[in-house]
């Protein structure tokens, strides 16, 4: 049976009509399942043959907290449990302005990028549209707030299940729905070109997120398998061709890897490949992972690091990770789970 939350309201439209029920049953059962109603039984306005109709046909699926943590800084990394058996990990995070949740797009990644505990296991499947809003439901539940703002940076690359993220991305800004602004969206990608070429002609207001990490494609090569497809100038030639035909600002991520890729060479071959964008640098101190032996960089480096860019005109903010006394990293929680049953 499909899961509700993975249609679109024009979708549930034309299925009550598919069944001979009127058009208008949709807006109400989707005024219901937004409200956090999900049984069938209860919702009252609709007529006893349309009820029995989705009982037959739909499951009303969010994914439920199998586990739960919360840091010292609030950061509450969630693992959730889908419908199939699957685990994913889901991060909600506290800030001055609301509600943060970082949703998974994948169960598992096949990006095999050598910092992140995602990759380790490998990919198992792609994430619905409808399992990726149900992370954003689930943590607006647990929090009993509204949530203000969504990244797509847990585990999986979101643009290589290009259909389903761009379904949740209309999903969540449906105003029947959450609508939530896709001006408070991030969409993170390690680079996969022709996707982002694919993104930029859907004009949406979200935000792009390049994950680079490394400033040479010998170099990037290393870390991320991605780089053995595409070159660092191709990633920024469809950057520039997103921002141009978006308005929209790109971010580049870049962690930072003590004695790796944080010398003052690196900062300024980082610079001299972005200073031409109107861009955004985010630096992160790697956190430390129990099966790589990487360290995150002195408090010294990432200063200077940092200074060296802004000198240059770029602009660039460190980034702590939140959470790391919670192993909330992209898959650490996840992957110490699954290592546990
Ligand atoms: S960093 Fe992102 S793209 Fe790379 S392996 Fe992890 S989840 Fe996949």
């Amino acid at each position: 049976m499909q899961n509700l939350f993975d249609l679109s309201l024009e979708e549930l439209k034309a299925w009550f009509v598919r069944q001979g029920e009127p058009a208008f049953r949709a807006k109400q059962v989707y005024d219901y399942i937004y409200k956090g109603c999900y049984e069938v039984e209860a919702m009252k306005t609709l007529n006893a043959s349309a009820r029995m109709k989705l009982q037959e046909n739909f499951t009303i699926a969010l994914p439920r907290i199998v586990e739960k943590r919360m840091s010292k800084d609030g950061t509450v990394k969630m693992l959730l449990g889908l419908e199939d058996g699957n685990i994913i990990e889901t991060v909600i995070m506290k800030y001055h302005y609301g509600y943060s949740v970082c949703v998974s797009c994948q169960i598992g990644c096949k990006m095999g990028c050598s910092f992140c505990a995602s990759t380790k296991g490998g990919m198992v499947r792609n994430l619905t549209a409808g399992e990726i809003l149900g992370q954003v439901l689930a943590a607006g539940q647990l929090v009993g707030e509204r949530i203000s703002h969504v990244v797509c940076m847990g585990s999986g690359e979101p643009l290589d299940n290009f259909e389903e993220v761009m379904k949740f991305l209309a999903l969540v800004n449906a105003k029947e729905g959450l609508n939530l602004s896709h001006r408070n969206i991030t969409v993170s990608t390690c680079g996969l070109v022709d996707k982002i070429y694919e993104l930029a002609d859907k004009k949406l207001q979200i935000t792009l997120a390049i994950s680079l990490h490394a400033v040479t494609d010998e170099s990037r090569k290393k870390i991320m398998p991605i780089a053995n497809k595409y070159s660092i100038h191709e990633i920024l030639n469809s950057v520039k061709y997103y921002m141009n035909a978006t308005g929209r600002r790109v971010t580049f991520e870049y962690a930072l890897v003590r004695g790796s890729n944080d010398t003052e060479a690196d900062a300024h071959a980082l610079a001299d490949l972005l200073r031409s964008l109107k861009t955004h640098v985010n630096l992160i101190p790697v956190n430390t992972i129990k099966e790589m032996l990487y360290l995150p960089s002195s408090d010294e480096s990432i200063t200077r690091f940092q200074k060296i860019l802004l000198d240059h005109g770029v602009e660039a903010t460190v980034r702590r990770e939140m959470g790391s006394d919670i192993d909330a990293a992209c898959g650490q929680l996840r992957r110490s789970y699954l290592e546990k049953i």
